[in-house]
């Protein structure tokens, strides 16, 4: 039996959107271009889908657009920004996810923006008085993450989406890694633009979906005139029934999965406390998401407890990508303050509605020896 802690990086499929998603598949062919019964029912099951995410975000049906990931949603929003403006001022932070990040890292590169890389403390959160001195100078946009995929903290969007709005400047929420997880309302928030994925909380990979309120986006993916001509191609009828699906099921336990998540991630963290000696937990407890734990074990590598772990069948995440034989720090954790050396030795365990409490006792058991094995090796 496998214990999976790695809900940040994608869930498992439920099998209520299972069921739903292969009734697409078997029953549903139309496509919901397609004037016919046939297309007229297609398009019938993506109205509801659409009605589904809009409710699980506060926002209105007709504001939501289906998109084939998250990061293709982020990366629609800056094209579309960019677009508009000339000589484009974007406000983001130092800890976007790659899907944000990269595209900015382009722009600026091909001089087609200049960007202001909010810094973070040592909990990962943003500076609101850094935010307004940065608006002041006029920008085109701010955008950042809500929930942070390595980290879970979470930036306080509401109180971004309000100095944007008294700066005048449209405001993009990355909520990838929130929706589902945390209660998450886009008028409440004030965005013009926020990003969901549907793999992130039980349905789909390849199912994202942008929620755009201030009018129609030019699109990254052009042709014909699907999603109101802000994004070109068939829609992927039976993942954005299960991203419907998922949207459901979250709204309905949401409360409860929260809770859950929140009880399984506390145990964890008081055991390794408890028993792992020089652990550091990263980000603030009370501003983190409810089911994410980022610990840095001391003098560790990360990398070779991640592979212990895997070897007695647990997945976790690490704080640090392996390219060819290098070790690249997170950028996140050293945005952080944290050094390289620190930043190799962290992990992120990402607990879900699935697990167990018997599961993270038994990763406990496991955990102090083999911390004391991968520490005991010269690195
Ligand atoms: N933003 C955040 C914060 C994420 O965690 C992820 C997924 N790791 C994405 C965007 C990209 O989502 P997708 O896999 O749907 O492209």
């Amino acid at each position: 039996m496998r214990i999976y802690l790695d809900h940040n990086a994608t869930t498992p499929v439920r099998e209520e959107v299972v069921t739903a998603m292969t009734q697409v598949l078997r029953e549903h062919h139309g496509n919901p271009s397609s004037t016919h019964r046939e297309g007229a029912m297609a398009r019938r099951l993506m109205e509801d889908a659409r009605s589904s995410v809009a409710s699980l975000v506060g926002a209105f049906p007709r504001d939501i657009v289906f998109m084939g990931s998250a990061t293709e949603a982020n990366n629609t929003v800056l094209a579309h920004v960019l677009s508009n403006a000339g000589d484009a001022h974007v406000v983001t932070t130092s800890v976007e996810h790659p899907s944000v990040e990269e595209p900015l890292a382009r722009a600026e590169a091909t001089g087609r923006a200049r960007v202001t890389r909010l810094a973070v403390d040592g909990d990962g959160m943003i500076d609101l008085a850094a935010l307004e001195a940065a608006l002041a100078e006029g920008a085109d946009l701010v955008t950042t993450i809500l929930a942070n995929n390595e980290t879970g903290t979470l930036q306080d969007v509401a109180a971004i989406g309000r100095v944007a709005e008294a700066a005048g400047v449209p405001f993009h929420v990355d909520a990838t890694q929130a929706v589902g997880k945390v209660p998450v309302d886009v008028v409440a928030i004030g965005a013009q633009w926020l990003v969901g994925s549907a793999h992130k909380f039980n349905g789909p990979k390849g199912a994202g979906f942008l929620v755009a309120r201030s009018g129609a986006l030019q699109p990254l993916v052009h042709g014909g005139p699907q999603e109101k001509r802000q994004r070109g191609g068939t829609e992927n009828l039976a993942g954005i029934v299960g991203l419907g699906k998922a949207c459901m099921l979250a709204e309905t336990e949401f409360a409860s999965r929260a809770e859950h998540v929140r009880h399984l991630r506390d145990r964890l963290w008081a055991g390794i406390e408890k028993r792992v000696p020089a652990v550091v937990r990263n980000g603030a407890a009370e501003r983190v998401l409810p089911n994410t734990l980022n610990v840095e074990f001391q003098d560790t590598a990360g990398e070779i407890l991640l592979e212990a772990l895997d070897g007695e069948g647990v997945a976790v995440s690490v704080g640090a990508a392996c390219h060819s034989g290098s070790i690249d720090p997170s950028r996140v954790l050293l945005a952080m303050g944290r050094s390289a050396e620190q930043a190799r030795g962290c992990l992120r365990f990402s607990v879900g509605p699935s697990n167990t409490e018997a599961e993270i006792d038994q990763v406990l058991e496991w955990l102090p020896s083999l911390v004391a094995r991968v520490r005991a090796v010269p690195v």
